[in-house]
């Protein structure tokens, strides 16, 4: 199936365009600058998951970049609940992004932008891929590029600048890996460039403390898992030596869900295989995920 939906399913600033008509401005700064943000959704067979922690989540972005988002809170839910319903979504991605506006050029030109731009973009998925993927786990590279500080740049905040992901993301590619880690300045796992990081050691699970990694919400629903399932999960700091020496190491994130790591550059994870944890974890993940709990319907 097209990634790209035919249908004319694209908002841009409260229109639904098709695809060769859905444009902003040269002059929006999200565009000039990177200056704006966005959220990433999951559709699992015609149910949203979570639509309300990632419309929270996107506003609290909002409200530490000062950016005003011309919508209210549900006013952006059924705006995301339509594009999903115009683009027919089965299976896919929503991507609301909010950027400061469109305007001169120049940082001193920030009171003369317009009201902030406000798009958001449907994708469908091939979960099959993603699948065949899980069952033999991926490879992860440690990256050199560092995680920006919190104190220059909360990672709570899911900005449209990801420059510092992706350079990450490059090197990891460059040496043949699928995923990157990244580390904060004093030597700590943080998470990798687009999900959240646990580590499995004698049944019980890690992750590193939210401070320098963006508070994920399928981070999030993997507590709430191992509450039902009374498996011990904490949050801890964690070292390479933690990771390399784990029973089992695996990354979570909207779009990937739960992927197991099965190598970290020359060393095998333990048996080298994906582990029972992270097969029972992503098991309850997708019930979740295909329940009504948690999901909204794609209605008109
Ligand atoms: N960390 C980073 C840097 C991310 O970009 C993402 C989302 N792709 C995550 C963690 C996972 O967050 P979530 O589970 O909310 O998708």
């Amino acid at each position: 199936m097209d990634p790209i939906p035919a249908k004319p399913c694209i908002y841009v600033n409260g229109e639904f365009c098709a695809y060769e008509n859905a444009k902003i401005s040269v002059f929006d700064h999200g565009f000039v600058y990177g200056d704006g943000i966005f959220e990433g959704i999951q559709v699992v067979d015609g149910l949203i998951f979570k639509l309300e922690a990632h419309v929270d989540r996107l506003f609290r972005s909002a409200q530490f970049l000062k950016i005003e988002v011309p919508l209210s809170k549900s006013e952006m839910t059924k705006a995301i609940i339509s594009v999903a319903h115009r683009a027919g979504l089965k299976d896919g991605y929503i991507r609301p992004v909010v950027s400061r506006g469109a305007g001169p050029l120049g940082m001193r030109n920030m009171s003369k932008l317009s009201p902030a731009t406000v798009v958001i973009i449907p994708q469908n998925e091939d979960a099959k891929a993603k699948d065949s993927l899980r069952k033999k786990g991926i490879t992860a590279h440690i990256s050199s590029i560092r995680r920006i500080p919190t104190d220059a740049l909360d990672s709570r905040v899911k900005s449209c600048n990801y420059i510092n992901n992706i350079l990450a993301y490059l090197e990891a590619l460059e040496c043949g890996a699928d995923t990157a880690i990244m580390l904060d300045a004093t030597g700590h796992v943080c998470e990798t460039h687009g999900s959240n990081i646990f580590v499995v050691r004698d049944g019980a699970l890690y992750t590193p403390p939210v401070g320098n990694i963006l508070d994920g919400i399928t981070r999030q629903t993997v507590f709430e898992l191992c509450a039902a399932k009374n498996m011990p999960c904490s949050e801890r700091d964690l070292t390479l030596y933690d990771l390399i020496t784990a029973d089992e190491v695996f990354e979570t994130a909207t779009m990937i869900e739960l992927m197991p790591i099965t190598r970290i550059d020359g060393y095998q994870i333990a048996a080298g295989k994906v582990g029972p944890m992270s097969q029972a974890l992503h098991s309850g993940l997708r019930e979740l995920m295909k329940g009504e709990r948690y999901g909204t319907p794609i209605a008109a």
